[in-house]
This record gives C-alpha cells, structure tokens and sequence, in this order.
C-alpha cells in the first residue's frame, strides 16, 4: 500500500466534530505506551504524524488522519494507565461509547498489544468491548523486534487464548522497528475497508 497523501483532519473531543464524509474508517486502539502511535508511523511511513496523544494529563481526543483522500484512521486515546482520576476515566468510557457505539463509518478496529506479554485485563475488556459491538478486530502484536523467533508462536498463542480471539479476527505478529507484519496489517485492513 503506498500512502501518497496522509494529513491530520481533527482532534474531536466530541460526535459532532468527527468528520460527516462517508468514507470508511479503522480505528486504532491500544494500552497506553504499547507502540499504537509508532504502529500508526509504521503503517503511513511518517515519522512523527502520530504523537503518543494518551499521555496523562494531555487532553483526549479522538484524532482523524485522512490517507489518500480515501479513508480515515482514527487513533483512540490510550488506556490502562494507572495513574488516571475515576472522573477521567469516566469520560474515556463516554469518549469510547459515543464512538464505537453509533459510527457507521468504522469498518474494523486495529487493537495494539505487546507481542511480549500476556494481554492484560484491561486489553481482555477493550477487546470484548469491541466484540460486543459486533466489530471486526485485528489484533497487532507488535515489538515482534524484541523476542527471539523461537518465542513468536508460544507468545502468539498466548494472545490468542488470552483474548479468546473469535475465528473470524486476525492476528499480525508486527513490528514498528522493522516494518515485520506491515504488508500482512494493510492487505487485512484493504479487506475492511474495501469490503
Ligand atoms: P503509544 O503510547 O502506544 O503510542 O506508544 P509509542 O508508539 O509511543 O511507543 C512506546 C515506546 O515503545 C517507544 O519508546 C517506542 O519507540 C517503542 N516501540 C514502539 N513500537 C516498537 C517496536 O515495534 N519495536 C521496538 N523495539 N520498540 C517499539
């Protein structure tokens, strides 16, 4: 896939500033620090388009990018992070609600794991989250760099039956240092978005 033209469209911090085109979308979700804005770089060749937005204390948004005047990534704000308020944590669950629950555009959400660790509980409930709305998922396990290839399968199981990982979802061993898996995550999400 090559990526001509790619720009920042908006930061909505509500519904009614997300962008009315009918243009499908992927919506990319991760823990916090778990490599989801270098997943995005990786995937748009940008060095830097993609911040790490979820950082606390940083407003929360729901950032668009437009690629190729086709389709939209939206990058969702990051969670588990331990140190955030009950009351912030709140408004990331409206945050999540208002969008996943109503928008007709979303096609398939990216949810970015560490290929290195056990999935954590609140990785299990984003990725039940989603299910729950009926939405197609690609699990990326990323850092893929940072294990021995002896470890990718026993590790990729562990993903797997983690997250009870429905059938019909995808797993792509990825990595934003190498570029491993990114030919696999853009045929999969192709498939989504054409589909
Ligand atoms: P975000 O908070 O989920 O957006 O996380 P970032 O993309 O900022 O990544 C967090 C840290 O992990 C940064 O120091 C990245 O350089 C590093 N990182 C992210 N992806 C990879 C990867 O695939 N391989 C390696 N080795 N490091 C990565």
């Amino acid at each position: 896939m090559k990526v001509n033209y790619v720009d920042i469209v908006i930061s909505a911090a509500s519904k009614k500033q997300y962008p009315k085109d009918p243009i499908p979308e992927i919506a990319l979700a991760g823990r916090s620090n778990v490599g989801k804005s270098s997943f995005i770089n990786k995937m748009i060749q940008r060095k830097n388009l993609a911040r790490t937005s979820s950082k606390p204390g940083k407003t929360q948004t729901l950032n668009f990018y437009i690629i190729n005047e086709e389709f939209h990534f939206v990058d969702v704000p990051g969670y588990g992070y331990a140190k955030v308020s009950k009351s912030e944590r709140a408004k990331w669950g409206r945050m999540m609600e208002e969008y996943f629950a109503e928008r007709e555009q979303l096609r398939a959400t990216a949810l970015v794991v560490d290929i290195r660790h056990k999935p954590t509980e609140d990785d299990q409930m984003m990725y039940d989250y989603l299910k729950h709305f009926e939405l197609p998922v690609m699990v990326i396990a990323t850092k893929l760099d940072k294990i021995k290839k002896g470890q990718r399968q026993k590790q990729l199981k562990t993903i797997i039956q983690t997250l009870e990982i429905e059938d019909e979802d995808n797993l792509i061993p990825f990595s934003a240092e190498t570029g491993e898996g990114k030919d696999l995550a853009w045929r999969t999400m192709l498939q989504y978005l054409n589909g």
